[in-house]
Order: structure tokens, then C-alpha cells, then sequence
């Protein structure tokens, strides 16, 4: 599907999908097995188990043949009713098309707007959970990691605003783009559903999504009346009791699954956050060093999985990125709805090392150069200090 040759491997720095590992790659080459056969039922129980590790839940994890949208549509229509109200925050172009999705299947959303520039307002989510005293908002939805705009909500504070208003909404968070490289604990954050996508910190190519559901969940989704049927929580479960599902899985993005969960153990998930925090910050001089801002103007927000960078005002950051992959064979992140041609993003979650950071880094500041971008060079040695500092 190349344009051109191009010698070298492709450098593949969108915030997912994500360059997926060749271990994994070699797991989905397997022969796909009969999915109602019994050694499927033994593969699909110990994975139905053991990926529950990477969500820190004890609870049932769901898995959709499907994109993240699936999930999100299907948190939704498992917990809600039509007309219901829920409360969403507006932190870029992500949350924007969750709180469409709900529109569209009748919910009533209030937003909480942001600039794009932050994550979740925790104080203005309390605020309205306050003043709901009839306790009409059913569920509140924050995307974790806003990957529009590289700013990261903290869960922790919105579960406890939500418990210090007394509110007993769900809380239900995206977590396409934060699963596996930045901290997050579905039980311990009192989260009722969480949703995920396989692209992203999991490694694996798209085309799998995650709900990972609590016990309070369950019990709204018996009498949540949203229709729902490739997306009902029952027959899914029903089916994940003996490790099968009710429809055909997508029986070798399993395996890959099935790998990939075991590099991120193995790895431990501390030490895979700790990775990707560390190459957070390295990108993070280096674009403070070629004199840019990030996306993210609060630091308590920085999203470890992502950078989103603002070029100076009059220069274009598709022009830039399709310098970078015409010259570089190189593809980054593009600006998402009204950061379109205003910011590029760098990814830096998945199977990512110290010396792919310093090969994205060199083709950005190698590509600010070619296209004619004012900047301060250094930005790469910058990083480099900062990761040889901190090994
Ligand atoms: N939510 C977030 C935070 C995302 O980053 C994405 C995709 O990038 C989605 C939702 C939508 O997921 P998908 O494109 O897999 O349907």
C-alpha cells in the first residue's frame, strides 16, 4: 500500500494505533481455532481472567470485535435509558463525539466546556452534582486521555468530587488512549464502566474494544431500557462464563491479545507507566527547547501518552507533518477539529523505547527545519540529557 519505496521501517508516531510488537505480531499468526471448539474455551476463560489485571478489577471485562466506539456505545446503552441525563466534559474532539453519541441515542447531556487545553473541571463537575439534589444525572462521562489534545483528567479527583457531593451517578471513562501506558485503576476509582480500545497502550493492531464493568453497572444495565443487542452486557457474560462469546470473536486478535497482556506483566504495568512518563517528559523539553508550547497548558494534566505541540501562529502543522512523512517516512498525529493545521501530536504510548524517541524527535526537528519553521535546534539533545539523567 506504499506511495513510494522507502527504505527503513516506517515510523508509525500517530497516538494510535501504535507500533504493534513482533511477538505480537507472531501470536496473531496462529490458525484461528473453532470458536465454539473446546480449546477456545480454555484460551478465552484464562484471557477473560488475566486481562482484568491491566483495568486493576476484579470484576468482568467485556470484549467487542469493534472499535473503541463500540464501547462507548456500548457503556451507554447498557447503563441508561433513553431521556436519561448525564453529565460530560467537554475535553476536546474525543469527548466531543461521545457527548454526539449520546445525543443521538436520546440521552440529555449537560456539558462542562474546557478551552482544550486542560483536562476534565473536577470543581465544576461537583458544582453540578450539587444542584442535581433530585439526583436526575444518571451517569457522568470523562474521557481519561483526551488524545485530541494530550491533556490526561485525573479519575481519582472526579470520583472524589462525585463522593463528596453525595451524588449517585455511574462513572464511566474512556480510556482509549490510556490503558496500558498511564495509571489507571478501575476498581480503586470506584469506575462503574470503563471503556478501551486494543490500538493504542495495548499493542495490538484495531479492531478490539473493552468494557470493563462494575457491580453497580450490572445492576443498572437490568433495568436500563436503551435497545440494545450486539452490545447487551447478558448474553456476553452468559457466554464468557465457560470463555466463549455469544458471536463469532475476532479469535487471532485474541491471541494477540492474549501476548500482548503478557509483555505488559511481565514488563509490570509500574514500570510501563514509568516508561512512558519518562518519554513524556523528554518530548517535553525537547518541544519546550525548540521554543513551542504543548497542547496542555496545565502540567498537573500532561498526558504520558501523547504530546500535542502548537506551532508558532501562521504555520501549518499538516504542511509540517507531511513533510516530515514525505522526507522521513514518518507519520504523525494531525490537529482534531478545531486544532485542525493548528497542532501535530507525537505519539509515545505502546511498544516504544528510548531510541524510537529519539529517532521521532529527530525527524520532527529535522522536518521544522525542511519546512521552514523558525525554532531553536537542540530540542533532540535536550531530550537525550534528560533521558541519560534519568535511566
Ligand atoms: N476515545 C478516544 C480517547 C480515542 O483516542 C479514540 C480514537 O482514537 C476513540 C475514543 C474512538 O475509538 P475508535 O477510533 O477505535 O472507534
Amino acid at each position: 500500500f506504499q506511495s513510494k519505496p522507502a527504505a527503513g521501517r516506517h515510523f508509525l508516531q500517530i497516538p494510535g494505533p501504535t507500533n504493534v510488537p513482533d511477538r505480537v505480531l507472531r501470536a496473531m499468526d496462529n490458525p484461528t481455532m473453532d470458536h465454539r471448539g473446546p480449546d477456545f474455551g480454555r484460551m478465552g476463560k484464562a484471557l477473560l481472567d488475566k486481562v482484568r489485571a491491566v483495568f486493576k478489577t476484579e470484576g468482568p471485562v467485556v470484549i467487542y470485535p469493534a472499535s473503541g466506539t463500540g464501547a462507548w456505545e456500548a457503556a451507554l446503552a447498557n447503563t441508561l435509558s433513553p431521556g436519561d441525563r448525564v453529565l460530560m466534559c467537554e475535553t476536546g474532539w474525543f469527548a466531543h463525539l461521545w457527548h454526539e453519541m449520546a445525543t443521538r441515542l436520546q440521552l440529555q447531556p449537560d456539558y462542562i466546556r474546557t478551552d482544550w487545553r486542560r483536562g476534565a473541571d473536577v470543581a465544576a463537575i461537583e458544582a453540578k452534582l450539587r444542584e442535581d439534589k433530585g439526583h436526575e444525572i444518571k451517569a457522568v462521562c470523562v474521557v481519561h486521555n483526551e488524545t485530541s489534545t494530550g491533556c490526561a483528567s485525573r479519575i481519582d479527583e472526579v470520583r472524589r468530587a462525585m463522593d463528596a457531593a453525595g451524588h449517585p451517578a455511574l462513572l464511566l471513562v474512556d480510556t482509549i488512549s490510556s490503558l496500558g501506558s498511564i495509571d489507571y485503576r478501575h476498581d480503586e476509582w470506584g469506575v462503574d464502566v470503563t471503556v478501551a480500545g486494543s490500538q493504542k497502550g495495548l499493542m495490538l493492531p484495531p479492531g478490539l474494544s473493552f468494557n470493563a464493568v462494575s457491580e453497580k453497572a450490572l445492576k443498572a444495565s437490568e433495568t436500563a431500557r436503551m435497545p440494545r443487542s450486539f452490545w447487551d452486557w447478558k448474553p456476553m457474560l452468559a457466554a464468557n462464563a465457560t470463555g466463549y462469546f455469544p458471536y463469532t470473536p475476532a479469535t487471532n486478535l485474541l491471541y494477540a491479545l492474549d501476548t500482548a497482556v503478557d509483555m505488559l506483566l511481565e514488563e509490570g504495568l509500574d514500570n510501563v507507566f514509568a516508561r512512558h512518563d519518562r518519554h513524556a517528559e523528554a518530548t517535553r523539553r525537547a518541544v519546550r527547547h525548540w521554543g513551542f508550547e504543548t497542547q496542555c497548558a496545565d502540567p498537573r494534566h500532561h498526558s504520558s501518552s501523547l504530546t500535542a505541540v502548537r506551532l508558532p501562529e501562521g504555520h501549518s502543522a499538516n504542511a509540517l507533518r507531511a513533510t516530515i512523512l514525505e522526507k522521513f517516512n514518518m507519520s504523525l498525529g494531525n490537529g482534531l477539529g478545531q486544532l485542525n493545521d493548528r497542532v501535530f501530536r507525537i505519539g509515545h504510548l505502546g511498544d516504544f523505547g528510548d531510541l524510537q524517541l529519539v529517532g521521532t524527535l529527530g525527524g520532527v526537528e529535522m522536518g521544522l527545519k525542511a519546512a521552514g519553521i523558525p525554532f531553536q535546534p537542540g530540542g533532540v539533545l535536550a531530550a537525550m540529557d534528560y533521558l541519560n539523567g534519568n535511566a
